[in-house]
């Protein structure tokens, strides 16, 4: 035991799902996008020279054509290193309360881990029989609420009255709607940022723009929010977006018809591998993002996950209560999707 060690940080991190490196895996684990960037992005020069000087710390071009896209003001408009980055950056802002923030029991699990590190007070409300949020949870007095909307790994949507009840019962603290997965879903929060100055809408490139790897996340809301956020970044990192990012970025929101077609896409894929998994024997709600969260009626979810890995298949699998017979596949291409079909097919008949 080192001296220094007692003035060590104490934490427990996020661990995100495996990047395998052999590239024959079918990866089904992170929710990424099967299908590559924008042809836009693919094919843009780009001048690597400019890495040379500092990236524009505004990331002007970036959230100018972020807030042209979204109808918005440029004020309106935070851009960070991917959503977890603006995720990040939002708890530190603006949950500085002694009261708890709220979240669901079963979410994102990366929001326990920004709490644990930013010592911020927070307390849990279990999601219903059927997985979904309850809105009357999150009335009392508290710090803040965060909840991604679907939300994940669970992969329900919330209509966007249920938004607007934990709004308009909640006009003191921000209200953080994760957006992550909205571009497969139904109507965005995005229509009630003028209605309410406490809520941030936060969305990312890395699953519908297919640009994980690259790590763009922005956030929307009133001026006021926005403002303070760009106050907490400049106070503790002003480059957070390089010129790779702003280029590549801008490329991408640019080619809107492209972006549209891929999400058909993997929603057609979704409908096929959900009457298949019906077909199966599994169970789940009714998917609102690029995943399923699935149960089988006889073989546990942690065994399909290991014999599916064998196979050089990887899921995602949460070793956690109420959720631990459940699988969360991400959907892939539909070769790819056959192929987990043959997979289970064969392994639950002889199981
Ligand atoms: N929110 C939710 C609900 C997610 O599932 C993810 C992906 N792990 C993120 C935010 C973060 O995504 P990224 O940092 O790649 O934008």
């Amino acid at each position: 035991m080192y001296e220094w060690m007692k003035n060590v940080r104490q934490v427990e991190p996020y661990v995100p799902g495996e990047q395998p490196k052999d590239s024959s895996v079918i990866k089904l684990n992170t929710n990424e996008n099967p299908y590559p960037p924008s042809p836009k992005v693919i094919n843009r020069k780009l001048e690597l020279e400019k890495l040379r000087v500092y990236s524009d710390p505004e990331a002007s071009k970036l959230v100018s054509a972020l807030a042209d896209y979204h109808g918005l003001d440029k004020s309106q408009v935070f851009v960070g290193v991917g959503s977890d980055d603006v995720l990040a950056m939002s708890f530190m802002t603006f949950f500085n309360s002694d009261r708890p923030i709220l979240f669901p029991d079963i979410t994102y699990s990366f929001y326990d881990v920004w709490a644990e590190l930013l010592r911020i007070p927070y307390e849990k409300k279990a999601l219903d029989e059927s997985f979904s949020i309850v809105p009357e949870d999150y009335f009392g007095e508290n710090g803040g609420i965060v909840f991604p909307n679907p939300n994940a790994p669970t992969c329900i949507y919330m209509p966007l009255d249920g938004v607007r009840k934990i709004l308009d019962n909640n006009r003191d603290v921000v209200v953080i709607v994760d957006e992550a997965y909205i571009d497969y879903a139904g109507e965005s929060a995005l229509s009630l940022i003028d209605e309410y100055d406490n809520l941030l809408v936060v969305r990312t490139f890395s699953k519908s723009r297919s640009m994980a790897g690259l790590r763009i996340g922005y956030a929307m809301g009133d001026s006021e929010l926005i403002s303070a956020l760009n106050n907490v970044k400049f106070s503790f990192n002003s480059y957070t977006m390089n010129y790779l990012q702003i280029e590549l970025g801008v490329c991408s929101v640019e080619d809107d018809g492209y972006f549209r077609e891929m999400i058909d896409k993997v929603k057609n894929t979704r409908e096929w591998f959900c009457k298949e998994l019906v077909r199966l024997g599994f169970s789940f709600p009714e998917s609102a993002t690029n995943f399923v969260f699935a149960a089988h009626d006889r073989v546990p979810a942690k065994d399909l996950f290991e014999a599916a890995k064998n196979e050089k298949i990887y899921l995602r699998y949460f070793n956690k209560p109420r959720i631990d017979n459940y699988l969360r596949i991400t959907i892939g291409t539909d070769e790819e999707m056959k192929k987990l079909v043959e997979f289970f097919e064969k392994y639950i008949l002889t199981y």
